[in-house]
């Protein structure tokens, strides 16, 4: 079965290095070097045909670096999500360029871009990417890296929800990041895509009691490597008691849909 894992990243080589040590003291494991030669190297191992990759600008001045960056590390297996801060200046026109390249959509993250994830800021940047017809990747639920705060907490998920359904939108973590008792049907079941990544932290049986709620053709694989391992989290789906129609929308069909990769 072709596999695409949605949510993954990579840095520069310089900065690879120092954002694994930096996550160190959370004690993760790693599953890649973070950087595209050792991701690269990884897929091929798992058996991972395509990957989207997602970095963001942590502060409005680092935007056009992101973006360069992401235009020069996108390869045949890996596209690239481009970036924009939402107290940027140049929004929209940075949007228009993102549109205009190869770049697969704009990934945001209210906690390491320090925003509230439903501020007014924030939600026109989301207006002008749904206009653009951009596929937007949000980070959503709590993030162990920012212990207690709550910039992209379950009532702003469903907020940006409500506000953004019918748009190419996309909740990370689905939408929760674990914390499986908040969902409700203001994101399940709504026309928004959730993303796998980070599933580990729930059940078999609450992964599977999502998706069926939600519906497979609006779920995503992704790993979130080197944050997770993405051939286990592969197998992962692949175990769980859906059928094969279900499972190929969420590991594959979808993400062609949506970002036009693979076959
Ligand atoms: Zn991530």
């Amino acid at each position: 079965m072709e596999i695409t894992d949605m949510h993954v990243h990579i840095y520069p080589d310089h900065l690879a290095q120092r954002v694994i040590t930096n996550r160190s003291v959370l004690c993760y494991e790693f599953a890649s070097d973070a950087t595209l030669t050792g991701t690269l190297s990884k897929m091929k191992e798992w058996g991972i045909a395509h990957a989207i990759a997602a970095s963001v600008a942590t502060r409005p001045q680092t935007q056009d670096a992101v973006n360069a960056f992401a235009l020069r590390a996108q390869c045949k297996r890996i596209r690239f999500m481009g970036s924009v801060h939402p107290y940027a200046d140049r929004i929209r026109e940075t949007l228009l360029q993102i549109k205009d390249s190869p770049l697969a959509g704009v990934k945001f993250h209210a906690h390491e871009q320090q925003y509230l994830l439903d501020e007014p800021l924030a939600m026109k940047a989301y207006e002008e990417c749904a206009r653009l017809e951009l596929p937007i990747l949000l980070h959503a639920g709590p993030d162990s890296s920012y212990p207690g705060a709550d910039n992209a907490s379950y009532e702003r998920v469903a907020h940006v929800a409500g506000r953004f359904a019918g748009s190419k939108i996309i909740f990370a973590h689905f939408g929760i990041n674990g914390h499986y008792d908040l969902l409700d049907e203001r994101l399940l079941g709504k026309d928004v895509y959730l993303d796998t990544s980070m599933c580990h932290r729930l059940a078999d049986d609450q992964v599977t009691d999502i998706i069926h709620a939600h519906g497979a053709h609006r779920v995503l694989f992704g790993s979130d490597c080197p944050f997770a391992n993405a051939q286990a989290a592969a197998q992962r789906i692949q175990a769980l008691p859906l059928d094969q129609e279900q499972k190929e929308d969420i590991l594959h069909k979808n993400a062609h849909r949506l970002f036009g990769v693979g076959g």
